[in-house]
């Protein structure tokens, strides 16, 4: 059975012109799904009877199954979402005073093993499949309608839903035949309807599907930095003994040559003594000397077992300032969801450790077109 929430734009376009339908029909069952958030084609109330029981037999709209739902005491609310054989991902809603962010995960797990990253402990599981990564912004925008949030903008008909961050469980570019046909739907005036600089995909660095994303999908990036020097990268974003760091900074300056925003943003983690000294500060500054950029630094969220310490408050502001006083927008994240353990894995992680496999065995080499 097809599931419809696995279906880009053109694949919903086919599926009918196959079946001898008029395009507009993919349309208007796009909207169903995509905007009313229907979980039942026998909904879909203006596509006659016939064709919606030949509908109903060959597919349907299958979100996630949730295992655990939780809500922090600032509002962030997370979803554990069962991804099969003991396997989970996690979505987290973050709202604020003029937009509702969702952050989706693109695999179970992740290979790429960065030193800080509760769910890089956990190794790579699998890829998730398009419907389960845009299941997660269909279950998010259903489930708060279904409870009755309360927004400007959801009372002016929009959905409650207004910004996606693919910085969830997993590296969305190494599951690029699955993100960006999601992306696609999180685009499309006829699903989500999101503007290219309201979706940001965040990546920790794998330069040649940075550029694949440059030509087939542009929208707002993110890049994991973490570290100004090779060496100091190579141990925390193992990545980057692949894809060193002046590479990235080209394939960044590339990205911009088609990116909506005009700026690419850098998140920084500041981890206690290791890269949160002034001479990592300053050693930063040359680096995104010739980037467009925003830098965001974070607080380290320590998890269970982590080796590594948060950055005290003072140091953290001192970085930062470091910073502006180079001329770079820099800004420091609020801590959300703190009590409900909603950095990127942590949950998660509780439902099952799994065994690492290792980087080399998992990550494409080169990008196949
Ligand atoms: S930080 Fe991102 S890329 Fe690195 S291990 Fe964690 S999920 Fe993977």
């Amino acid at each position: 059975m097809i599931n419809l929430l696995d279906l880009e734009p053109a694949a919903l376009d086919a599926f009918f012109a196959e079946r001898g339908e008029k395009p507009f029909r993919a349309r208007q069952v796009s909207r169903w799904v995509h905007q009313r958030f229907v979980d039942d084609v026998g909904a879909m109330t203006d596509i006659a009877r016939p064709l919606r029981e030949r509908l109903a037999a060959e597919a349907g709209i299958r979100g996630p199954r949730v295992l655990r739902d939780t809500t922090a005491s600032d509002g962030t609310r997370k979803w554990l979402l069962d991804a099969g054989k003991g396997n989970a991902v996690e979505a987290v809603y973050i709202p604020e005073d003029d937009r509702g962010t969702l952050c989706i995960s693109s695999q179970a797990g992740c290979a790429l093993d960065c030193a800080f990253c509760s769910t890089g402990k956990q190794g790579f599981n699998r890829n998730l499949e398009t419907g389960e990564i845009v299941g997660q912004l269909w279950h998010a925008n259903r489930t708060l309608l279904m409870d009755g949030i309360r927004a400007p903008w959801v009372e002016a008909g929009r959905a409650p839903i207004t910004n996606v961050v693919m910085m969830g469980m997993g590296e969305p570019l190494a599951n690029f035949d699955h993100v960006v046909p999601a992306l696609r739907l999180f685009l499309d005036d006829n699903a989500y309807g999101l503007s290219r600089r309201r979706v940001t995909l965040s990546t920790s660095g794998l330069v040649p599907w940075i550029d694949r994303l440059r030509d087939e999908c542009p929208v707002a990036l993110a890049v994991s930095l973490h570290a100004p020097t090779d060496a100091l990268r190579d141990g925390l974003v193992p990545i980057n003994r692949r894809h060193p760091l002046a590479e990235l900074m080209a394939a960044c300056r590339r990205y911009l040559d088609k990116a909506p925003r005009d700026f690419i943003t850098f998140e920084y983690v500041m981890l206690d003594g290791v890269n949160d000294q002034p001479t990592h500060a300053h050693e930063l500054v040359r680096l995104v000397r010739d980037v467009p950029c925003k830098i965001n630094l974070i607080p380290f969220n320590p998890f269970p077992g982590s080796e590594f310490g948060t950055s005290p408050r003072e140091r953290i502001r001192a970085f930062a300032r470091t910073l502006q006083d180079a001329g770079i927008v820099a800004t420091i994240r609020k801590t959300r969801g703190e009590d409900i353990d909603a950095a990127c894995g942590q949950l998660a992680g509780q439902v099952q450790d799994r065994v690492k496999r290792r980087l080399a065995a998992r990550i494409p080499l080169a990008v196949a077109r």
